[in-house]
C-alpha cells in the first residue's frame, strides 16, 4: 500500500489468542483468571462518579502509584504505571536499550513473544537465547551476550518454568552494568518475586500487571518497580508518547482491588490447586508437561501435533493456544480454568486421544 510506511508494511506485529464472540467456548487460550475481580472492584465501578470524566486524569499516576508502591513495600517514586504491562515492556525498550548492534536487548528464544516485535519496532537488535532443554533459562549463555539488558518472563511464558528468587539474585550480581527487567506477569501464582531485590540492585526492574491474578485483563493496567532512576527514564518515554495511560475508572479500579488481599489470595490457591490437579491427569494420559508456577500448562504428546490437539478441542467447545513454529508446533498452552471448565478439557482430551 503506497501510503504506509516501510515500518507498518514489513513489520510483524504480535498475534493475541483469539476472543470469539459468538458461540461460547470453554476459553482456555489467553491466561485470564477464571474467576471474577473482588467484590471491591464492583464498588469502585458503581461509586464512580461521572462528573469527574471531564478532567484529565494525573499524568503521574500519584494515587494509583502509592496504593501499589504500600503493597510491594516500595516507595511511590519506585513505581510506574502504564496501560498494561505490554505498554511499561514497550516503553523499557526505548527508555534503556540502544539502536546499536551489541547495545541492544537478549531473551530467551522461548518467551513471550511480544519482546521480539517490540525490539523491531523501535530498532532495538535482540539476540536470542535457547532454553536449555528441561525449557529452564541458560544463565551461562545469557551471560556471555554482549547487551544493555535482559527480557526475563518469570514464570517464562508458554512454558510455565519459574526462576526462584535466590538464582535470579545470583544472576543479578553476575551480569556488571547490564539491565535486567524481570516480566512477573504471573509471578502471583508462584510467590519468588524479585521486588525486594530492587531495592539491592539498581540495574533492576520489575513490571507487573493486574490482568492475570487479579483477574482484571480488560481494564488495561501494568507497573514497574525500580530504582528511582529507571522509573524517571519510563515516565520520559511516556510523556514523549502518551502522558494519560491510566485513566480514572482504571485507577479506582486497581486501588480496589490492591485492597482486597485476601480474595485473591484465595483465587490464587484454587487456580495453582486446580492447575496440579490438571498436570497430574494430563501426565496419566501421557503428556509432557514441565511443572508450571504460572495459571497455565505447557502440554505436548507423542503422536497428537499441538495443531491437531488444539483443532480438535477448538471444534469441541475448548479453545487452547497453539503456535505453528519450530519448538512449539508439538505443544499447546492450556489455561487453567474453574474446576468445570477443566473436566471439559480433560473429557474433550480423553474422547481425542481415544
Ligand atoms: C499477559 C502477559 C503480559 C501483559 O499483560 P497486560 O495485559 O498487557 O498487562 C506481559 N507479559 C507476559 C509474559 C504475559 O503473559
Amino acid at each position: 500500500m503506497q501510503y504506509l510506511s516501510d515500518k507498518a508494511r514489513t513489520i510483524a506485529p504480535y498475534t493475541a489468542g483469539e476472543q470469539p464472540a459468538g458461540r461460547t467456548f470453554v476459553k482456555l487460550n489467553t491466561n485470564e483468571n477464571p474467576y471474577p475481580p473482588a467484590p471491591a472492584v464492583a464498588a469502585a465501578l458503581a461509586g464512580f462518579s461521572t462528573e469527574n470524566l471531564r478532567r484529565y486524569p494525573e499524568p503521574d499516576s500519584g494515587m494509583l502509584r502509592a496504593a501499589i508502591a504500600a503493597a510491594e513495600g516500595v516507595r511511590p517514586e519506585n513505581i510506574f504505571c502504564g496501560n498494561g504491562s505490554d505498554e511499561v515492556l514497550a516503553l523499557c525498550f526505548p527508555a534503556f536499550f540502544n539502536p546499536r548492534e551489541g547495545e541492544g536487548a537478549c531473551f530467551a528464544d522461548i518467551t513471550y513473544s511480544f519482546y521480539q516485535v517490540f525490539a523491531a519496532f523501535f530498532g532495538i537488535p535482540a539476540t536470542t537465547v535457547p532454553l536449555n532443554a528441561d525449557f529452564s533459562f541458560d544463565f551461562e549463555a545469557f551471560r556471555a551476550v554482549k547487551c544493555r539488558g535482559f527480557f526475563l518472563a518469570n514464570p517464562n511464558a508458554p512454558t510455565g518454568v519459574g526462576v526462584p528468587r535466590e538464582e535470579m539474585r545470583s544472576f543479578l550480581s553476575s551480569v556488571g552494568e547490564r539491565l535486567v527487567i524481570a516480566d512477573e506477569a504471573y509471578m502471583d501464582f508462584y510467590g519468588q518475586s524479585c521486588v525486594p531485590l530492587t531495592k539491592e540492585f539498581d540495574n533492576l526492574l520489575v513490571v507487573k500487571t493486574f490482568s492475570k491474578s487479579y483477574a482484571l485483563a480488560g481494564i488495561r493496567c501494568g507497573y514497574a518497580v525500580g530504582a528511582k532512576d529507571l522509573i524517571d527514564g519510563l515516565f520520559r518515554m511516556k510523556d514523549c508518547f502518551n502522558s494519560y495511560p491510566v485513566d480514572m475508572v482504571c485507577r479506582d479500579v486497581c486501588i480496589a482491588a490492591l485492597s482486597e488481599r485476601e480474595y485473591y489470595r484465595r483465587t490464587i490457591s484454587l487456580v495453582c490447586a486446580e492447575r496440579e490437579r490438571v498436570r497430574e491427569a494430563l501426565l496419566g494420559m501421557g503428556f509432557t508437561v514441565p511443572e508450571s508456577r504460572a495459571n497455565f500448562l505447557f502440554a505436548g504428546r507423542a503422536k497428537v501435533s499441538g495443531k491437531t490437539l488444539y483443532e480438535r478441542l477448538k471444534a469441541a467447545g475448548v479453545l487452547v493456544r497453539f503456535w505453528d513454529v519450530p519448538v512449539l508446533r508439538d505443544f499447546c498452552r492450556i489455561t487453567v480454568g474453574t474446576k468445570e471448565d477443566n473436566e471439559s478439557l480433560l473429557k474433550e482430551i480423553a474422547d481425542i486421544l481415544a
